[in-house]
């Protein structure tokens, strides 16, 4: 048997009950009608997770980085000017992926931490006239949540597409795919979403998928090739043998979150934030990214100095079963990872973890 924890890190994280359920229920075929019912639910339900009225969304197979290739093999050509703006880890992989698919790589950077201004964004897009634009919107690496709207505007004021990392934001904040303008946006199913890692959300706004149509050199990588995703999702052809159990983990954690509604679930997460930093701040402690920065389900506390986070992070989890996360790059010892989302974002667990947590360091 697997050990109890509590996943208050990056990810995975807490899986619902509900969710575990759906993941015994038996198989169907990948070419069942059934499989298909179930495909077109996950379909409605992500466009309300995203905020979006995109035909094109759909669930990749693969973890948050199949739906990073995706966006990059689908959207960026070979020899095209990609612009990253990179503040940590994340970015870093976008800009590492665009590399290996040969494209022209300008990347942009700033401290881990920190997020771009409007300007900031403007002046570099205005200046490389890139074919397409990428961000994370909420850089797991330093627990910063970048805005996506000047990005996204500028980006269209120079004829650019924009690609949005949402792997940690989708579930448990608003990110507005049309309302911000994004054009693809791409997550994970094992951090707000509460369900196990299996699949990426993805969605395609249709000036994206116009360009996708008019692409002038076929896309070299085959599986994560959308217009053949589109043609197995809508035109029933088959193309691989989709995950069927993790679908139905995520039609699930999907309909648990429409059950609650998603802007109760959004507002219960923005509580448990608040409530966290409350404590951590009684502790003592700090937090690393600027108050009105921060992710609210991903929160990056400072290590007090002399203090040995690998310690600290063992402790918990002997004594009590949490997993949290520490920095890496530059933030190596100087910080902790702390997940606070789905079934763990209420107040009698996030008292729960803060005086774990207090009893941790002392
Ligand atoms: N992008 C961000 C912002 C992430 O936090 C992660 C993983 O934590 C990824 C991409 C990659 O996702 P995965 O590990 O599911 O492949």
């Amino acid at each position: 048997m697997p050990p109890k924890r509590f996943l208050f890190g990056p990810g995975p994280t807490q899986v619902e009950p509900s969710v575990y359920q759906a993941m015994t229920q038996p198989l169907v075929g990948y070419l069942d009608p059934y499989f298909f019912e179930v495909a077109a639910d996950v379909r409605r339900l992500l466009q309300s997770a995203f905020g979006t009225k995109n035909d094109l969304t759909l669930a990749i197979s693969g973890t948050g980085s199949s739906g990073m290739e995706t966006a990059v093999t689908n959207f960026v050509e070979p020899g095209e000017k990609l612009l990253v703006f990179s503040a940590g880890f994340f970015a870093d992989r976008i800009a590492e992926m665009g590399r290996r698919h040969r494209a022209d790589v300008i990347k942009i950077d700033k401290p881990w931490g920190e997020t771009f201004s409007g300007a900031e964004a403007r002046a570099a897009i205005e200046r490389e006239k890139p074919a397409v634009v990428a961000f994370v919107h909420a850089e797991t690496s330093t627990g910063a949540l970048q805005d996506p709207k000047e990005i996204a505007a500028a980006a269209h004021s120079s004829g650019a597409l924009v690609i949005a990392d949402c792997v940690t934001s989708l579930g448990g904040a608003p990110i507005d795919v049309d309302e911000n303008d994004i054009d693809i946006a791409y997550s994970c199913t094992q951090k707000g979403l509460s369900c196990p890692p299996g699949l990426s959300p993805f969605t395609v706004s249709p000036r994206a998928v116009e360009q996708l149509n008019a692409r002038a050199t076929p896309n070299e990588v085959w599986y994560f090739d959308l217009k053949l995703l589109r043609d197995y999702y809508d035109g029933r052809k088959y193309h691989h043998t989709a995950p069927i159990s993790t679908f139905y983990a995520l039609q699930e954690g999907l309909r648990s979150i429409e059950r609650e509604g998603f802007h109760q679930r959004w507002k219960r997460h923005a509580e448990a934030h608040a409530q966290f930093v409350g404590g951590v701040e009684r502790l003592g402690l700090s937090m690393h990214v600027a108050a009105g920065q921060r992710i609210p389900t991903l929160n990056t506390v400072r290590v007090p100095e002399n203090v040995d986070d690998v310690k600290v992070r063992t402790r918990l989890l002997d004594d009590e079963g949490i997993e949290i996360a520490g920095g890496f790059g530059p933030l190596a010892g100087k910080i902790f990872r702390i997940g606070v989302m789905g079934p763990l974002a209420t107040p009698d667990n996030v008292n729960f973890f803060i005086g774990a947590l207090s009893g941790a360091l002392s």
